[in-house]
């Protein structure tokens, strides 16, 4: 089964988003769970927690529909002794905010050099910051984004995610999302059902769909291998439509948050209806 949603807000408190998942017809969300551009915000609270479990049961959504975002100034391979610190803190607060709202899952973008160390151990850093979050954490899945490799991001090969996996010590608790525009911007030809086709079984062989946590859904405004991430509407991009097609009768992509971040909010309600109607 498909259970495809969007990034919806959370604004007033993480116990909204439920509510406004259901108020498109979404089967799935992702929401932030805290402010995603301070670095700081208050802990949750006993009734946010609460309210939020209890919508999400009212509304049918159980956590392997939910893909929570960390905040964006997050960078887990961060050159620098005092922004690594800053970022490996502020992620462990966001696993930990995750593992109190009963979530299995965080969705990040794996981090970028700043041009100031190499690729090799820009990924290491993220690998090691992965493994002293999930040390301090339970339960909770991290959730590595592919990039379209804007700037000095990592995380725009296969092989960059692969390359972490293989240095987080606990297999279980580590996974991936795809990302169909940081896909196509990284030069990854989803337009095509060949494209497709090589892609997926790229993706298969270099990281295995057993790692495959979720998915974004999001048109794209650059072309093939622009590496920039700038998402359309479905259908509206250099990419089309035709990628959403196939991975709607792709059984590989049952079972798992499936979520639009496409920049017409007014119109998911729409977006998630043609895609079932596919
Ligand atoms: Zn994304
Ligand atoms: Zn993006």
């Amino acid at each position: 089964m498909k259970y495809i949603g969007a990034h919806v807000s959370a604004s007033g408190g993480v116990e909204n988003a439920p509510l406004n998942a259901h108020e498109i017809g979404a089967k799935a969300f992702a929401l932030f769970t805290k402010n995603q551009r301070q670095w700081k915000s208050s802990p949750l609270t006993k009734d946010s927690i609460r309210n939020f479990r209890e919508n999400c049961d009212k509304h049918g959504y159980k956590p392997f529909q939910i893909l929570p975002h960390d905040s964006y100034l997050i960078n887990l391979g961060h050159p620098e002794a005092d922004g690594l610190a800053k970022s490996r803190e502020a992620f462990i607060d966001e696993m930990s905010r995750c593992e109190q709202l009963g979530l299995d899952r965080l969705n990040f973008h794996p981090g970028g050099s700043l041009g100031k160390i190499s690729d090799e151990e820009c990924l290491e850093q993220i690998a090691e910051s992965v493994n002293i979050a999930l040390d301090k954490t339970r339960g909770v899945i991290a959730v590595l984004e592919n990039t379209a490799g804007q700037g000095s991001n990592l995380g725009y090969k296969f092989e960059h995610l692969r390359y972490i996996i293989d240095r987080v010590e606990d297999k279980s608790r580590v996974g991936v999302c795809i990302d169909t525009c940081h896909s196509f911007a990284a030069g990854y030809d989803l337009s095509t059902p060949a494209g497709f086709t090589h892609t997926f079984s790229e993706f298969d062989r270099i990281i295995g769909f057993r790692y495959l946590k979720g998915m974004h859904l999001n048109d794209a405004k650059k072309g093939l291998n622009s590496r920039v991430d700038r998402h359309d509407s479905l259908g509206k991009g250099t990419l089309g439509m035709e990628v959403f097609k196939l991975l709607m009768h792709d059984p590989r992509f049952d079972d798992m948050p499936l979520i639009l971040e496409t920049p017409d909010e007014s119109i998911w309600k729409e977006e998630i209806k043609l895609l079932y109607s596919f």
